[in-house]
């Protein structure tokens, strides 16, 4: 039996590898470019990269706004690095005409997780995710400076949020497509979407 159509945004970033996530998953991934590709897609997993510039080519291609839609529809997404600032309420540290969907409530702030520490990688416990803590990859990845009271915080480092969802949206600051474990994108197409 053919796996549910989930999308990847793929106007740039970190797109190949959530694909192949997806698939082992179980999932028929499809890369989303466009907005009749869009229509295909139950869900959409929106990677990391660089929001500024998968802020402008979102307004170019025309997928700002039909995207936007099919969240406030009830689209399950999972948004990783860039692509949980794309969903976070506010965004602090981000080029004055950088938009975001504003989907989970949480404010980030773009490459500031450790000023010293461009990179790095952890082993962190993660409530839902049974079994050994999940290894993390983090790259210029984003703060949460804020958690609303809807927002639940799945996973931290020190009191800092790095994996939360909120309804049908769930957001990591750091990369699970990088790693061999797949647990965050079954639970994505098993516990969210
Ligand atoms: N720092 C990047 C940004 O602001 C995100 C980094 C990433 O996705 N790995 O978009």
């Amino acid at each position: 039996m053919p796996g549910r159509k989930v999308g990847v945004l793929a106007l740039q970033g970190a797109v190949a590898l959530h694909q192949r996530a997806l698939a082992d998953a179980g999932a028929s991934p499809r890369a989303v470019r466009a907005a009749a590709e869009l229509d295909e897609v139950e869900a959409l997993v929106i990677p990391g990269g660089e929001s500024t510039t998968m802020s402008m080519l979102l307004e170019s291609s025309g997928l700002f706004d039909p995207v936007g839609e099919r969240i406030a529809d009830g689209m399950p997404v999972f948004g990783t690095c860039a692509g949980m600032i794309l969903l976070a309420s506010d965004i602090l540290d981000g080029r004055p005409d950088q938009r975001s969907w504003a989907a989970i409530d949480v404010d980030v702030r773009r490459n500031a997780f450790g000023r010293q520490v461009d990179s790095f990688e952890a082993d962190l416990p993660v409530a839902e995710i049974a079994g050994d803590p999940f290894h993390a990859v983090f790259i210029r990845a984003p703060v949460v400076e804020r958690a609303g009271d809807g927002v639940d915080v799945l996973a931290s480092v020190g009191d800092r949020p790095v994996l939360a969802r909120q309804g049908r949206v769930l957001v990591s600051s750091f990369h699970p497509e990088l790693t061999a474990d797949g647990r965050l994108h079954r639970y994505f197409l098993e516990e969210v979407a």
